[in-house]
């Protein structure tokens, strides 16, 4: 069978990263979380509080930044930034709250896209996040496009906030969610969009289980399709 690049989009806290990486395990894909890659160098820039106004800060912030992945010995996908793991600090709310800002400035997307575009040469693939099969994959034989209703998302994160003892109301989630959402779908650069050839799955009524089974179901036929 061919390998194939799997691009699944959509709005956060849809349970894109949790199909996206079960489905690369089953298929023995790298998974590659581009949400984590703006996440990181939003750290870096609150860390070394970077003005993002100020393009030549900016410049040389992305000549220093290094973000790469590791894949520990439970199989989990860890974030490097220059060197160090930073997988727990990234998805902090004080992350959430200035990610967005971050990820709608053009060099910064560009600097993103290109490493993903590198790391996915060798296809056998499974990306997950914003732009993934409009603008990073617009080739990739399989388009996903994830959403859900904003309550469900706002539990689902709640809860991951919480296995990370980060305790934070539903309502501030909601509130977060829909400025992401307004922020993500309203740039200028690459905003969230479905691609017109994306499936659309609506996650509000169906289990991680159900999503993984599907959208393994549709790799394999894409898989088998590209070998012909
Ligand atoms: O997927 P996650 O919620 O971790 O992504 C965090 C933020 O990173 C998004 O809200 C969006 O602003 C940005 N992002 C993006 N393009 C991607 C992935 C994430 O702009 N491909």
């Amino acid at each position: 069978m061919r390998k194939i690049v799997v691009a699944i989009d959509g709005y956060s806290a849809c349970g894109k990263s949790t199909t996206a990486k079960e489905t690369a395990r089953i298929l023995g894909y790298r998974y590659i979380d581009s949400g984590a890659m703006y996440r990181a160098m939003t750290l870096y820039f609150l860390d070394h509080h970077i003005a993002i106004t100020n393009p030549k800060d900016i410049a040389r912030a992305l000549e220093k930044v290094r973000i790469t992945f590791q894949v520990n010995s439970a199989g989990a996908t860890i974030t490097f930034l220059n060197g160090v793991n930073v997988e727990r600090e990234i998805r902090e709310m004080r992350i959430s709250e200035f990610v967005s800002q971050v990820s709608t400035i053009q060099a910064v997307r560009h600097a993103m896209v290109d490493q993903q575009r590198r790391m996915g040469k060798e296809r056998a693939i499974v990306m997950d996040g914003r732009d993934i099969g409009t603008v990073v994959f617009p080739q990739a034989e399989l388009k996903l496009f994830m959403s859900a209703d904003i309550l469900v998302r706002a539990f689902r994160r709640q809860k991951e906030l919480l296995s990370r003892d980060e305790m934070v109301d539903v309502d501030t989630i909601v509130e977060n969610l829909l400025k992401r959402d307004k922020i993500d779908s309203t740039r200028k650069e690459s905003p969230l969009r479905k691609a017109v050839d994306a499936i659309e799955i609506d996650t509000t009524h169906i289990t991680i289980e159900e999503q993984v089974d599907e959208v393994v179901r549709l790799a394999l036929t894409r898989m088998v399709k590209a070998g012909k």
